[in-house]
């Protein structure tokens, strides 16, 4: 058959766009939309539905597809006509890959296996899909699939001698052909262990994974199982940072450009350190905050892309050189806070010069040139607000800053 104009799929999940992207789909369909932006499309272009007639679809009429999409919803429709099938309902991503490692294993021990396995990736199924508006009660929206799912049984389902018939079921039988439903998968497998920690240090670094705690949460919401497998599947290029659910949310609290705390992130972090402190939970607070000396310098003598890559250097000298306990984060522009809990001035001024030094040796300017940065230390008082502790720490670069001579064009 050939395709005229461009087929678009209107759907409840925004996942689907990597279903039709993918070539064992043979990218049919152009574009997802969702029910969601359909929505919102339609209110913006001032149209009102119910103003409407009520239609059907071209064609045969649906049957009871529209359970589909509630948990559950394929066994409901296979049943119609045999009830005695063996199904299995899975739900939620968390059993689906236990699940299908089980149905694996019986199918190699020669085990008996259900006929038919449904799973749902979504709790609730795709009635509360990501690309729905999800404002509607479950309860409603299994009222409504109940009352349309009897009235069209009524309609096509014939109760025989030989037990029930389903109108539209004959028709599938005859017209379509089941080979053109198959789906091909590729398969992505990592094996354990292809990669070291090591190997994987610069993933985990943009995952914003910093911690050995954030390296193991294992919350298998990516479909890897666990962070180790995800972030190999990254370094293969299979797949982006965007799937993991953590690096979603921690995106709120961190800056866009190197995987550091944002401004936001930041303030959040000294209010608990400070009330930690003020508390006697911590001992000591120390505060840094360092400034790229002559930053324009860079930027107009090297480019903004080069800039850019200076501010992600000064983001891995800091990371590299603080504990897990400690925070930082990019305070705006080419200033970036440390929050070190538990550290007191001698030592804090140690592991400034160390920024320091990793940031002057770091070799991201072009012909072998070299940028540099000053870093102003401050302690935390009893009475402090953080107000207070930013005021002093700032102080405090200003001094550093005091005392540098201005970088010149080339040097
Ligand atoms: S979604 Fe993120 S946190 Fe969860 S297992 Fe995957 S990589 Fe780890």
């Amino acid at each position: 058959m050939t395709l005229k104009g461009k087929i678009a799929f209107l759907s409840p999940c925004i996942a689907k766009a990597d279903e039709i992207e993918d070539p064992n789909t043979g990218r049919l369909v152009s574009y997802n939309i969702t029910f969601d932006k359909l929505k919102q499309k339609l209110a913006e272009m001032g149209v009102d539905l119910s103003q409407y007639p009520k239609t059907v679809f071209d064609g045969k009429p649906p049957g009871i597809g529209h359970v589909y999409s509630r948990p559950g919803g394929l066994s409901e429709t296979v049943q119609v006509t045999d009830k005695n099938i063996w199904m299995r309902q899975v739900d939620s991503i968390d059993n689906a890959y236990s699940y299908l490692q089980e149905y694996h294993n019986r199918i190699e021990a020669h085990l008996p296996v259900p006929e038919l396995v449904d799973i749902l990736n979504c709790r609730g199924g795709c009635n509360f899909g990501t690309g729905t508006s999800q404002h509607t009660s479950m309860d409603e929206v299994d009222y409504k699939t109940n009352t349309q799912k009897q009235k069209k049984l009524d309609e096509l389902v014939m109760e025989t001698a030989d037990g029930p018939v389903y109108g539209i079921e004959e028709y599938f039988d005859n017209v379509l052909d089941w080979k053109d439903y198959r789906r091909l998968y590729t398969n992505h497998k990592i094996e354990n262990g292809t990669f070291t920690d090591e190997d994987l240090d610069d993933v985990y670094y943009n995952l914003r994974k910093n911690t050995v705690e954030a390296r193991k949460i294992n919350c298998h919401a990516c479909g890897y199982g666990s962070c180790k497998r995800f972030a190999q599947a990254i370094k293969i290029g299979i797949n982006m940072p965007e799937s993991c659910i953590e690096y979603e949310r921690s995106r709120l609290l961190h800056d866009t450009l190197t995987p550091l705390l944002n401004h936001a992130g930041l303030e959040a972090a000294l209010e608990q350190s400070l009330w930690l402190y003020q508390t006697r939970q911590h001992d000591d607070l120390a505060v840094l905050m360092l400034d790229v000396d002559d930053f324009k310098m860079v930027n107009d003598s090297f480019g903004h892309d080069v800039g850019d890559e200076a501010l992600k250097a000064v983001a891995k000298a800091i990371s590299r050189n603080i504990a897990e306990k400690d925070f930082a984060g990019r305070w705006g522009g080419d200033e970036f806070m440390v929050i070190l809990p538990n550290t007191c001035q001698e030592e804090a001024e140690e592991i400034a010069e160390t920024i320091k030094q990793a940031v002057k040796d770091s070799d991201v300017l072009p012909h072998g040139e070299h940028f540099t940065s000053s870093v102003g230390v401050a302690c935390a008082r009893d009475d402090d607000t953080p107000l207070a502790v930013f005021q002093r720490v700032d102080r405090s670069l200003y001094e550093a800053k005091k005392h540098k001579i201005p970088r010149s064009r080339g040097r």
